[in-house]
C-alpha cells in the first residue's frame, strides 16, 4: 500500500486503531479519526510509538456537514485519501419492545447514515481520479439478528445494501466498494459480552474455530481489498467470523 492514503474513521481504540496499524504495516499513510480530539491525540500517540506517525481528523461522523469539510480541506492542503475505511460504530442493547428511539436512530446515524455521509464526500474526489477503495465495516449481524440489538441489526443490514448501492454506481468509477463482516471480535464494543460468562462459553461453542476473533485476524482482509489484488471485487461482504455464520 506504499504511496496510498487510509482515512479510517473511529479509529481512537478497537477495530480502527488495529487496522490502521495493519495497513501502515503494509505501507499505507494513516488518517485516524475521531470525534474526540484528546482520545485522537493519544491514539496518534500510541501509534507513534509503534513507528507509525499518522495525521489526524476530528469530526463526529454522524455531522454531515463536518465530514465534508474534513475531507475537502484535507484533499485541498494535505492531498489525495486513496482508501475510506467506514468503521465506526456504536451499540445500545435494549430489547426491541423497550427501544428508546433515540438510542435506535443514534445507532442507526452513525453504524449505517454516516457511512454513506463519508462514501460520498470520498468518491466526488476518487471520481476524479479513476481509482479509490472503500471498505464498510458490516458484521454478522448484516445476515443475521440477536435479542436486545435491534437498531444494530438493522443498522448492519442496511450496510450490506450500501455497500451494494456503491458498487452499483461507483464501479464505474473505478472505485472498489466491498465490506468486511466480523463475527464476534474482542474489544471495548463487546467487552459486556467478553465478560459473560455463560455468553462467552455458548458463543465459542456456536463458532467451529472455537474462540473468540481478535482484531489481528481482520487485517489481512483490510489489506487485501485496500489494494489492487481486489481491483475486479465489487459490493461484497467478506465475512470473517470463525465460521459462525455458516453452521447451525
Ligand atoms: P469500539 O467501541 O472499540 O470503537 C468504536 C470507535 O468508533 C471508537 O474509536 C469511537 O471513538 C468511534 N466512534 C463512535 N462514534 C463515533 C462518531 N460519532 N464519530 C466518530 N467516531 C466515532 O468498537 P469496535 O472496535 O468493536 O467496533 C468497530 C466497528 O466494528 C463498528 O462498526 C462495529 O459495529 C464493528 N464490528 C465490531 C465487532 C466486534 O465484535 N467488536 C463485530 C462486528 C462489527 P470515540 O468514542 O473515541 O469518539
Amino acid at each position: 500500500l506504499t504511496g496510498q492514503t487510509a482515512l479510517i474513521t473511529g479509529a481512537t481504540r478497537g477495530i480502527g486503531f488495529g487496522l490502521a496499524v495493519g495497513l501502515a504495516q503494509a505501507g499505507a499513510k494513516i488518517i485516524l479519526n475521531g470525534r474526540n480530539s484528546d482520545r485522537l491525540a493519544e491514539a496518534a500517540d500510541r501509534l507513534r510509538l509503534q513507528g507509525v506517525s499518522a495525521q489526524t481528523l476530528c469530526f463526529d461522523v454522524r455531522n454531515q456537514q463536518a465530514v465534508e469539510k474534513a475531507i475537502n480541506n484535507f484533499e485541498s492542503a494535505d492531498g489525495p485519501i486513496d482508501i475510506l475505511l467506514n468503521n465506526a460504530g456504536i451499540q445500545h442493547r435494549q430489547s426491541l419492545e423497550d427501544f428508546a428511539v433515540d438510542k435506535f436512530q443514534d445507532v442507526m446515524a452513525t453504524n449505517a447514515t454516516a457511512l454513506f455521509y463519508l462514501g460520498q464526500a470520498v468518491m466526488i474526489h476518487m471520481k476524479q481520479r479513476r481509482h479509490g477503495k472503500i471498505i464498510n465495516i458490516a458484521s454478522i449481524m448484516t445476515k443475521m439478528a440477536r435479542h436486545h440489538v435491534g437498531a444494530y441489526v438493522t443498522a448492519k443490514a442496511a450496510v450490506g445494501g450500501l455497500t451494494r448501492a456503491m458498487a452499483a454506481e461507483w464501479a464505474a468509477y473505478g472505485i472498489n466498494c466491498n465490506a468486511i463482516g466480523p463475527g464476534y471480535i474482542s474489544t471495548e464494543l463487546t467487552q459486556p459480552l467478553f465478560e459473560d460468562r455463560t455468553f462467552s462459553d455458548w458463543l465459542i461453542d456456536q463458532t467451529p474455530a472455537g474462540r473468540w476473533g481478535q482484531i489481528d485476524d481482520l487485517v489481512g482482509a483490510a489489506i487485501y481489498l485496500s489494494s489492487s489484488a481486489s481491483d475486479f471485487m465489487h459490493g461484497q461482504i467478506l465475512y470473517i467470523d470463525g465460521g459462525m455464520t455458516v453452521t447451525v
